[in-house]
């Protein structure tokens, strides 16, 4: 058995990069970026007016003003503003020279068709100066960011209809299990629906892949190595759920081998999802036989398989875990594992654990924005501690 962190720092080595390709514009959200976003020209690309007003020098807030042309966004000022003039002007205006500040609208009065006054007596320069949000050749966006709204909007800006991402991982999904049945289906006895298979389709989009959903494997042998050969074949990632335990149909990881995956671990120090395994084959695609428990699939989706999707990505490392205050007293007998216990989390950021049976206990995360970790060897935590939180 190793430790969770080896078991981390195992598979976070075994990840290759996936390729790049070009994706347009609208398609980029929650993407990474393979490229460094460049600017193409300052922004502003001219002074500009700030609000809708008057441009006029300084010097003349105080007198009578001139006003000698109207400029609206979009059209460049013919006149320069001379002493006691002013031009007539609109948020985003080009600035017409000679002004060197604008009078907003709301504080001057109409004097005649031809002049205004300005009502106050100081006044703020109210004037976007060019090149002061951004420069020409600036980087405005780096490699590794995963996109958002917000740089779809700097993208836009400076001209990019498409830009180069990392290509998504396709991620195979097995359930392996003679019990289970589809969800579609109503159990007989002795068995239980799918929910792994399920659930990782939905944790593979939600970390920027592509689930290839290959339904139930009976737990024979032979039809796990099929199953398992045409995984690998059409996928870069292929995660299987059970048959990783030590019982007399788990077959996974013998089968593995088998099929010439090199195992790098069968066993880890954390729980849920001790028997936790993980491969590689020659050509650098990964394998995870996670437990069977949807609660240990989860969790270790969580820990182990996310950060693998990022890194294959291109994302940079984020924080594995967030510090918040222990909202309740937490007791345990068997510290021999790091333990990951659902909690929710309040508004102030205190996390609690929730009502939690075991790995079974599919009903207890719903509720849950958090995995409580409990380090290796700790019994008991109290209300108040600091502690770390994986947001799930
Ligand atoms: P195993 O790791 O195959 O021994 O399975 C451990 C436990 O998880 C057993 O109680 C299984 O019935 C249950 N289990 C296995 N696969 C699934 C699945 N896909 N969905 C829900 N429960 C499962
Ligand atoms: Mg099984």
């Amino acid at each position: 058995m190793i430790s969770f962190e080896k078991a981390q720092s195992i598979v976070q080595s075994s990840c290759n990069l996936m390729d790049t390709e070009e994706v347009e514009l609208h398609q980029l959200l929650g993407r990474v970026l393979a490229q460094e976003v460049v600017s193409d020209m300052n922004m502003p690309p001219f002074d500009k007016s700030a609000v809708d007003g008057y441009a006029c020098r300084r010097s003349d807030i105080a007198d009578l003003l001139e006003v000698v042309e109207v400029v609206a966004a979009g059209q460049v000022p013919r006149h320069e503003v001379g002493e006691h003039q002013c031009t007539k002007i609109m948020t985003g205006a080009m600035m017409p020279k000679g002004a060197d500040c604008v009078l907003m609208v709301e504080d001057t009065a109409q004097v005649d068709c031809l002049h205004i006054r300005y009502k106050k007596e100081t006044v703020k320069n109210n004037i976007c100066i060019l090149g002061e949000d951004m420069k020409a050749e600036q980087v405005a966006i780096t490699a590794g960011v995963a996109i958002q709204p917000q740089h779809i909007a700097v993208l836009a800006a400076l001209g990019y209809t498409k830009a180069l991402v990392y290509r998504k991982p396709k991620v195979a999904i097995l359930s392996t299990g003679d019990e289970l049945v589809e969800p579609s289906e109503k159990p007989q006895q002795g068995q239980i629906r799918n929910s792994n298979g399920h659930q990782l389709v939905a944790q593979v989009l939600r970390a920027g892949g592509i689930p290839f959903y290959m339904g139930i494997v009976e737990d024979t042998e032979r039809a796990t190595y099929t199953a398992i050969r045409k995984a690998i074949d059409e996928s870069d990632i292929l995660l299987l759920t059970g048959g990783v335990s030590m019982g007399d149909y788990d077959f996974v990881p013998s089968v593995l081998i088998r099929c010439g995956v090199d195992l790098l671990f069968d066993s880890v120090a954390v729980q849920p999802g001790k028997p936790t395994t993980f491969g590689k084959t020659d050509g650098g695609k990964l394998v995870f036989g996670l437990p069977g428990n949807p609660v240990s699939s989860f969790t270790q989706f969580e820990l182990l398989v996310r950060p693998a999707m990022d890194a294959m990505m291109g994302e940079k490392p984020k924080e594995m875990f967030k510090k918040m205050r222990l909202g309740a007293d937490y007791r345990r007998k068997n510290t021999e594992r790091l333990a990951f216990v659902p909690v929710i989390i309040s508004s102030d950021g205190e996390a609690s654990p929730t009502e939690y049976h075991g790995s079974a206990h599919i009903f207890s995360l719903p509720s849950a924005q958090g995995l409580l970790a409990v380090p290796l060897g700790v019994a008991e935590l109290k209300k108040g501690d600091e502690v770390d939180v994986r947001p799930i």
